[in-house]
């Protein structure tokens, strides 16, 4: 197994002849800042909920028990006081250099945009966006977390407010797949990193990807992915905190 000097070696000279580089990224991305991922075994799959996070992380749980959505949201979701991590902070850097066009992520922390990052598809949407479902009105993560009422109520108009966040049967929007899509097909570049690949249909965009360069990126040893040139077994924020963009 490469040591992981020899991994950021490698992880470089594919980053310095690469001039379109595309980052598409998952939980593990942030769990290094404090916040769970689903499927690791520290993740929140593995912890104690009446139902799995993917039940009451749907359209159909929010509609019916909007109470136990929130409550579970709140808990585990809505986490405000997090800070980004070394490889949020690389990102940021790699972008500057004019290498990064854009990074994929499929979480909703907002932690890539903390850390100075700009061209940031969220296609899970993002718990700093929240409108209400009567009358549209914008409200931030920290109407949310202050509201008074476990489900947070329009003031406007007493609709309920929810989270532009993609639950488990709603759609992504067309927007972030159509620059995800084309984002893809200009690359030269593609790392993959701290994702399971199991939820879809974000894992099927990654087929739109044509070259041959693909680095995959996860802490689990056993994780990997096919397609990919270079596999890396090490924690992302170790990983990029060693090297410089
Ligand atoms: P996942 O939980 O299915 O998989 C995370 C993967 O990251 C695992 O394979 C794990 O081995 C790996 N990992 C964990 N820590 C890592 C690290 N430090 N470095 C490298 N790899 C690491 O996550 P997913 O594939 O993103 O899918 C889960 C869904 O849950 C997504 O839709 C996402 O939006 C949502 N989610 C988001 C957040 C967040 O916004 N931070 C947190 C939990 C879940």
């Amino acid at each position: 197994m490469a040591t992981i000097q020899q991994d950021r070696d490698a992880l470089e000279r594919l980053i310095d002849k690469s001039s379109n580089i595309v980052f598409f990224g998952g939980a593990g991305v942030s769990t290094e800042s404090g916040i769970p991922d689903f499927r690791s075994k520290d993740g929140l799959y593995h912890q104690k909920y009446l139902y799995d996070p993917e039940i009451i992380l749907s359209h159909a749980f929010f509609e019916k028990y909007p109470a136990e959505f929130y409550r579970f949201y709140r808990d585990k979701m809505l986490v405000l006081d997090k800070k980004p991590n070394p490889c949020h902070y690389y990102l940021a850097e790699l972008e500057k250099k004019g290498k990064l066009k854009a990074i994929v992520t499929q979480n909703i922390d907002g932690l890539h945009q903390m850390a100075g990052s700009k061209n940031v598809l969220e296609l899970h949407g993002s718990i700093h966006r929240n409108h209400c479902l009567s009358c549209y009105h914008f409200f931030d993560a920290g109407f949310v977390k202050n509201a008074p009422d476990i489900v947070p109520h329009c003031p406007y108009c007493g609709g309920i407010i929810k989270p532009d966040v993609v639950l488990y049967g709603e759609q992504i929007d067309d927007r972030s797949v159509v620059f995800t899509a084309k984002a893809l097909l200009d690359a030269d570049l593609l790392i993959i990193c701290g994702t399971s690949l199991q939820v879809y249909p974000a894992a099927t965009l990654l087929k739109l990807y044509n070259k041959k360069d693909i680095v995959y990126i996860n802490s689990d040893p056993k994780s990997t992915y096919d397609r990919a040139s270079l596999v890396i077994h090490h924690k992302a924020g170790v990983l990029f905190g060693g090297m410089k963009a």
